[in-house]
């Protein structure tokens, strides 16, 4: 049997820097609430929690698709500002995530028990907070193992934002 370790790292790589880019994004978006959303994993208002409908992992990148309806305008998210002020805030994450990746700071999973049914979480000691987030997923064990994070944020249509995350391997 032979395990494809290039394509695992690289599917790693995706799901970390999903993780990543969604924390960066709702730090980033932090000021456009009204209202109290609820924190996130590193305590910030949780934009990823009340608007994510999906999130597909790659090698080296991923796709989320965030819901911009009325549902979440009633929960005091400012959509007109974010749509006006779309590319700074692209900026923002991807200048968070730079900081990020600069820390080196360890990524790893921790498991409740031994079985497959066992919940696993994602710990991640960044800067601000741990973040910690159940996931099942594969991960690096270290942001040290990036060269590069960045997301492109798309709203071609305005209910729906397109957030494409790209990963590239440490050299
Ligand atoms: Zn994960």
């Amino acid at each position: 049997m032979s395990v494809d370790v290039a394509h695992r790292d690289g599917l790693s790589r995706g799901h970390t820097a999903c993780h990543l880019a969604s924390l960066a994004l709702d730090l980033a978006l932090a000021d456009l609430w009204r209202k109290d959303p609820g924190q996130d994993a590193i305590g910030n208002p949780d934009f990823e929690g009340r608007a994510n409908q999906s999130s597909r992992i790659r090698e080296d990148g991923a796709v989320d698709e965030y819901r911009l309806g009325k549902s979440l305008r009633r929960a005091g998210f400012d959509t007109e500002t974010f749509a006006a002020t779309l590319a700074e805030r692209e900026e923002r994450i991807n200048a968070q995530l730079a900081a990020w990746i600069a820390t080196g700071a360890s990524s790893r999973i921790e498991t409740e028990g031994p079985t497959i049914v066992d919940r696993r979480r994602w710990h991640c000691e960044l800067p601000e907070a741990e973040a910690v987030i159940l996931c099942g997923g594969t991960h690096v064990t270290s942001l040290a193992d990036f060269s590069s994070i960045s997301v492109s944020l798309d709203l071609s249509d305005p209910q729906l934002l397109v957030m494409t995350t790209t990963a590239s391997a440490a050299v």
